[in-house]
């Protein structure tokens, strides 16, 4: 894209001057209203200031259904601010996200954050269908081969888009295998093609330079905007019993601002500065920006909430004994640096752990005996597969796998299995949103965002497996393509040998 067709957003990211502004908009479940009014206006006030170098618009955000972003970001396009529109994975299929991806190029809605998206909840008569078609890293790669000239759906050239494709990571995961869940995920994003980060919500400055410092050390150099949300009351609330997927406020956060709340404005003015204190530490720390938020924002909030920041700035590691507001049990990647209160460049020490587990070893020893080529039932195996291809007992073979996998991992007969390269757990049946590149942000102390206190997050136990055996690492590399629904019920072992699954792109 010319550089004098890029957004004030995009060009800003890579200047070293500028530290980017962005707001989030969040539009709610009708299409008109006084609710649209405010936004609007506040829209208008940041157009006018020129502080802001964008609005960010959710799309269904909590699940919930709502007016489509892009309707709101047309409008506000038009008053000369830029727009981040959110492209969630879920309620959609490839199809339909590719269709509304040309919609929004064509609209010149070129800059998006994509994330994996909040669980559906209750819609029209009850809770909606979930699609979790594709996940994010899979959405990446989509837009990458949109971006490109020339590639197009066989023969045909499709004229490129120019996404610019901004990812979201949460540093502020309590458990360590969901954190370095959270780390690999992000390292397979910028491998993907990612853009830009913004982290999810939470207030520790140790965890914040965390997240820098890894991405320095793995060579992830994207530029990182810090979430600054200040919540209402109500918000406090929700947030503090985890009602809202990836946000994290421990319990002395939240008897601070339980204390704040006495004073005559229910304690606004000191949620404002604690976030001014977090812009400056921000800037201070070598982020690229800061993302803000909050319910009932106004422009007059905004406007305190820089200023107090541009006044601290120069002070800013004052503040970091105060934002200190992780877990006390909660996961540090690095050793601390008791003179700075941040981290050290040198990682914790992490445990390898238990042996592994008798299903995981028995899995794998079947799997590298049958399905790799030195193997020593490879030869048979793919034989006896091809020769029931087109035979009758070609069923009975789809069958039989189907009734043995289901005992082993509760299989859901996709006929594309990724089992291999998810330590033998099934993505189908264990992941909420059949992620297959690494969980979404909705974790919450190691319980998946969907059955919090009844079932573990899919990636927590893939974690736990693959570093029993010392290859927790390979999660932070490598691309499981999306499932093909042709395969559908269909034998995944013949597809394998076929070269039909998601496999034969590499053999
Ligand atoms: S299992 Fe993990 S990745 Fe999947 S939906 Fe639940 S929290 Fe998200």
């Amino acid at each position: 894209m010319d550089m004098e067709k890029q957004s004030r957003f995009r060009r800003s990211l890579h200047d070293p001057d500028e530290f980017s502004l962005t707001f989030e908009l969040v539009p709610g479940r009708s299409g008109r209203g006084k609710a649209y009014d405010r936004i609007l206006t506040l829209a208008r006030q940041f157009a006018e200031d020129g502080r802001l170098q964008a609005v960010s618009i959710t799309e269904n955000a909590g699940g919930h259904p709502a007016l489509s972003p892009e309707v709101l970001g047309g409008e506000i396009q038009n008053m000369g601010l830029d727009v981040i529109i959110h492209l969630s994975c879920k309620d959609k299929n490839r199809n339909q996200m590719e269709s509304l991806l040309y919609a929004w190029d064509r609209a010149d809605l070129n800059d998006l954050l994509v994330i994996s998206g909040d669980y559906p909840q209750e819609g029209y008569r009850g809770d909606p269908k979930p699609v979790f078609d594709l996940g994010s890293v899979q959405v990446l790669d989509l837009l990458g081969g949109m971006n490109q000239p020339l590639v197009g759906n066989g023969a045909i050239p499709l004229p490129p888009t120019s996404f610019l494709k901004g990812v979201a990571v949460s540093p502020f995961k309590r458990l360590e295998a969901e954190q370095m869940m959270q780390y690999y995920k992000l390292a397979r994003k910028a491998a993907a093609g990612a853009d830009y980060v913004i982290t999810q919500v939470g207030y520790d400055a140790r965890k914040f330079h965390e997240l820098l410092l890894f991405m320095r050390q793995q060579g992830i150099n994207l530029p990182v905007l810090g979430n600054v949300f200040i919540p209402n009351l109500p918000v406090v609330e929700i947030m503090h019993r985890g009602g809202i997927p990836g946000c994290v406020l421990p319990d002395h956060l939240y008897a601070e601002m339980k204390r704040e709340s006495e004073s005559e404005d229910r304690g606004k003015r000191a949620r404002l500065r604690r976030g001014a204190k977090l812009l400056a530490v921000l800037k201070g720390l070598g982020y690229a920006g800061a993302h803000l938020g909050g319910p009932g924002i106004t422009h007059g909030d905004f406007d305190f909430l820089v200023n107090e920041s541009g006044r601290m700035e120069a002070d800013w590691r004052e503040f970091l004994p105060e934002l200190d507001y992780w877990f006390a049990d909660g996961f540090h990647y690095y050793e601390k640096d008791e003179i700075s209160g941040l981290n050290l460049s040198e990682p914790m020490s992490r445990t390898q752990g238990k042996a592994p587990s008798v299903a995981y070893r028995v899995a794998n020893i079947v799997h590298e005996a049958a399905f790799v080529p030195t193997g020593p039932l490879y030869e048979p195996m793919r034989k006896g597969c091809l020769a029931l291809a087109d035979s009758a007992l070609r069923p009975a073979l789809t069958n039989i796998e189907h009734l043995l996998k289901f005992i082993a991992f509760r299989c859901r007969n996709c006929g594309d299995c990724a089992l291999a390269e998810l330590a033998f757990l099934c993505p189908q049946s264990g992941c909420a949103k059949n992620l297959l590149n690494g969980p979404c942000g909705g974790s919450r102390d190691g319980w998946c965002e969907v059955y919090p206190g009844k079932r573990r997050c899919l990636y927590v136990r893939v974690y736990e497996r693959l570093k029993r055996v010392g290859r927790d690492q390979e999660m932070g590399c490598g691309f499981v393509p999306p499932r093909n629904w042709a395969l559908n019920e269909t034998s995944s072992w013949l597809n394998f040998f076929l070269g039909r699954d998601h496999t034969g792109f590499r053999r």
